[in-house]
C-alpha cells in the first residue's frame, strides 16, 4: 500500500511500525455548531482509510477526538473561543453547547455507516494529560510562562516548518503573524492560557485558565495511542497551524518522532470556494438530509471523489449519487433473487479481476475513480453473464468483502412497517384475481410512502426508494 506523505511530500510505501496494528489519529469536529458537508468530507476520508487498512487484514486502533475547548475563531491564537462564540450568541453555556452538537456529531457518523472508533476523547476530559505535556516543555526549555500564560518557544525547535513548508523566513516574511508583548517570538503558540472571561477554566500550574487547541491534540493521541503514531489525519487547513504546532510540542515532549504518515483531506467547495462556516456558504448535514440527500447518499458523494482532489459540491452530484446508489443496491438484491444459467467457473474470472483491480487502485494512495471502475466493471459484467444462484452467491460474498471499504453498495435490507405490508399483500392479491385497477392504485399508494414494486415474472418485488 502507499499512500501520500504531507510530511515527506511523496508517495510511501505504507509499513506500520508494529506487524499487523495501525495507530490512527484523526482530528474530529469542534463541538460548536451543526456540522457542514465540508467537515464530513474529511471524517468519510478517515474512516474509508481505515476501513481498507482492515481490509488488507490490519488491525487498526483508531482515536477520533471531539475538540470542547480552546479552539479559537479562524484558528488564531489570539481571539473569542468558538464554544464560548456559540454559547454567548445561543444564551446557553459551553457546556451545553459541546454536549449537544458532540451528540449530533455522533448521531451523523452513525447514520453515515461509520466503523466504530476506539475511542472519542473529549478535550475537556484531557485536562491533567495536557497539563503533564505542558510541564513537560516547560521542564526542557521548550515552553516558557509569563504571567498565566505558557508559550511554546519555537526557535526551540529546529525544524518547525518541515510539515506545512512555512519555513522561519517565509513566515517572517508573511504578514499572517502579528508581533505580541509577551511573545519572545512572534511564531510562538499558546499552550495555557488565562483569560478572567473565558467560562470553561481548570487550575492548573499557572493558575486558572484553559489549553490551546494544540496542545490538546498531542495530549489525547499519545495518551490513546503511544508516543509514535503511523497515522494522522485531517482536512488540509489543518497542515499549518495545528499540526505543525502539535508536531513541535509532542516531539519536543518526547524526542521521538510523532507521527510516520500524515494524510490530510483536501477542500470541499462550493462554487469554486471552500465550504466554511465563517464563508457563510455552507450546507450542514441537515440540510442536505432536509433537501432529500439521505445519509448513504451523502456518504456515497464523498467517499467517491479522491480526497487530494478539492470536490465541488452541486445538487446535480448529490442526484447523481443517489441514482449510483440505486444501481448498486439493485445490483446485490439481483444477486440474492438469481436465476440465470452463468455457473460459479464463468463468474470466477470476473470477480478475480475486480477483486485485483480494486486493490490495486485502493493500494494506489485510495484511487477511487480506479476503484469504483472496478466494482462498476464487476456489476456489468455480472449482468451480462447472468449467474445461476450457486454463481449469484460466489458474486454476492466477493461483493460484499470489498464493499466493506466503501459501505455504499450493501444497503440495508428493506424494512416495511405493517401498514406497508398490508398493502404489498393486498397488491399480490389483487393481482391474482387479475384485478389491475385495483393493483395499479395500490402501486401509487405504496410508492407516495417511498416502496416502489417492480412486477416480475415470479410475482411483485417491492424495495423502498433510495435516497
Ligand atoms: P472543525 O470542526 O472546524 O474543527 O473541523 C473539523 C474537520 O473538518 C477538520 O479536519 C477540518 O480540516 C475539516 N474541514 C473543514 N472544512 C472543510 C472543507 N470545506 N472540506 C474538507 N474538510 C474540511
Ligand atoms: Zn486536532
Amino acid at each position: 500500500m502507499k499512500f501520500y506523505n504531507t510530511l515527506t511530500r511523496q508517495k510511501e510505501e505504507f509499513v506500520p511500525q508494529e506487524k499487523g496494528v495501525v495507530r490512527m489519529y484523526n482530528c474530529g469536529p469542534t463541538v460548536y455548531s451543526y456540522p457542514h458537508i465540508g467537515n464530513f468530507r474529511a471524517f468519510v476520508f478517515a474512516d474509508v482509510l481505515r476501513r481498507y487498512l482492515e481490509y488488507r487484514g490490519l488491525e487498526v486502533r483508531q482515536v477520533m477526538n471531539i475538540t470542547d475547548v480552546g479552539h479559537l475563531v479562524a484558528d488564531a491564537d489570539e481571539g473569542e473561543d468558538k464554544l464560548e462564540a456559540a454559547a454567548r450568541k445561543e444564551k446557553k453555556d459551553p457546556w451545553q453547547i459541546a454536549g449537544y452538537y458532540a451528540e449530533i456529531f455522533h448521531r451523523i457518523r452513525k447514520q453515515l455507516g461509520f466503523a466504530e472508533a476506539m475511542a472519542f476523547p473529549r478535550a475537556t476530559e484531557h485536562i491533567p494529560e495536557m497539563i503533564a505535556i505542558i510541564e513537560k516543555l516547560v521542564a526542557r526549555g521548550h515552553g516558557y510562562v509569563v504571567g498565566n500564560n505558557v508559550y511554546f518557544s519555537v526557535a526551540s525547535f529546529p525544524s518547525y516548518g518541515k510539515l506545512s513548508g512555512n519555513l522561519l523566513d517565509t513566515l517572517e516574511a508573511g504578514a499572517r503573524i502579528e508581533p505580541h508583548p509577551d511573545k519572545k517570538d512572534p511564531r510562538d503558540f499558546a499552550l495555557w492560557k488565562h483569560d478572567p472571561k473565558h467560562l470553561m477554566q481548570w487550575d492548573s500550574p499557572w493558575g486558572r485558565g484553559f489549553p490551546g487547541w494544540h496542545i490538546e491534540c498531542s495530549a489525547m493521541s499519545m495518551k490513546y495511542l503511544g508516543e509514535t503514531l503511523d497515522i494522522h489525519t485531517g482536512g488540509e487547513d489543518n497542515i499549518f497551524p495545528h499540526h505543525e504546532c502539535e508536531i513541535a510540542q509532542s516531539e519536543s515532549a518526547t524526542g521521538k518522532p510523532f507521527c510516520r504518515l500524515w494524510m490530510h483531506a483536501r477542500f470541499l467547495l462550493v462554487n469554486g470556494e471552500k465550504m466554511a462556516k465563517s464563508a457563510g456558504n455552507f450546507f450542514t448535514v441537515e440540510d442536505v438530509f432536509q433537501r432529500g440527500v439521505g445519509p448513504q447518499a451523502l456518504r456515497y458523494m464523498l467517499a467517491t471523489s479522491h480526497y487530494r482532489q478539492q470536490m465541488n459540491f452541486t445538487w446535480e452530484g448529490a442526484e447523481s449519487a443517489k441514482t449510483s446508489l440505486e444501481r448498486l443496491a439493485e445490483f446485490r438484491r439481483r444477486l440474492s433473487d438469481a436465476h440465470g444459467a452463468a455457473p460459479v467457473a464463468a463468474v470466477k474470472p470476473v470477480v478475480d479481476k475486480a477483486r485485483k483491480d480494486f486493490e490495486a487502485a485502493m493500494d494506489d494512495d485510495l484511487n477511487i475513480s480506479e476503484a469504483l471502475a472496478a466494482i462498476y466493471g464487476l456489476v456489468r459484467e455480472v449482468n451480462r453473464l447472468d449467474p445461476d444462484p450457486a454463481a449469484a452467491a460466489f458474486v454476492r460474498d466477493a461483493f460484499d468483502r470489498i464493499d466493506t471499504v466503501l459501505n455504499i453498495g450493501t444497503a440495508p435490507p428493506d424494512v416495511f412497517s405493517d401498514d406497508e405490508k398490508n398493502l404489498i399483500d393486498a397488491r399480490a392479491a389483487a393481482r391474482t384475481t387479475k384485478n389491475w385497477a385495483e393493483s395499479d392504485r395500490l402501486r401509487k399508494e405504496l410508492e407516495a410512502k417511498g416502496v416502489l414494486v417492480e412486477d416480475t415474472p415470479r410475482g411483485q418485488r417491492p424495495r423502498r426508494a433510495r435516497k
